[in-house]
């Protein structure tokens, strides 16, 4: 064994017992060092579902918990924002789907545009003269 103890940096000799972090740092400790006993040691050894975690990767656990915690709380506001948004978007679309006809969007509205610049006045005078066809483009 060529590693060092994360704890005391020390070179791990072949006869002193160490556990491995299975958090982000990965690296081994003498058991000595992280206050375990043999008999601690041999009982978690033997437990296959149980993982041992240093400190540093416990502190950084805690905070992964905080993280992901209050990640847990904005994806559900989230949530709960986005189903108002579906409901609202929901309740429009059946106005969407229903076909409209040009007149119904615009109620009686007719455009026309005269061909030549003309102020509002003389289209009026124009419009009332019933000279509509030669002088308008209808729209
Ligand atoms: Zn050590
Ligand atoms: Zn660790």
């Amino acid at each position: 064994m060529n590693e060092e103890c994360g704890k005391c940096t020390a070179k791990i000799k072949q006869n002193e017992t160490v556990i491995a972090c299975s958090g982000t740092c990965k690296l081994q400790y003498h058991i000595r060092c992280v206050d375990l006993s043999s008999k601690d040691f041999q009982t978690l050894a033997s437990l296959t579902n149980v993982k041992w975690f240093c400190n540093n990767c416990l502190l950084l656990f805690d905070k992964y918990m905080d993280l992901k915690n209050n990640i847990d709380v904005i994806a559900s506001t989230v949530k709960i924002e986005m189903n108002k948004i579906y409901t609202a978007v929901k309740s429009k679309q059946s106005d969407l789907e229903t076909p409209r006809s040009f007149a119904e969007v615009a109620g009686n509205t007719i455009i026309i545009k005269p061909k030549a610049k003309q102020d509002t006045k003389t289209t009026r005078s124009d419009i009332t003269k019933n000279s509509i066809q030669q002088s308008w483009n209808w729209e």
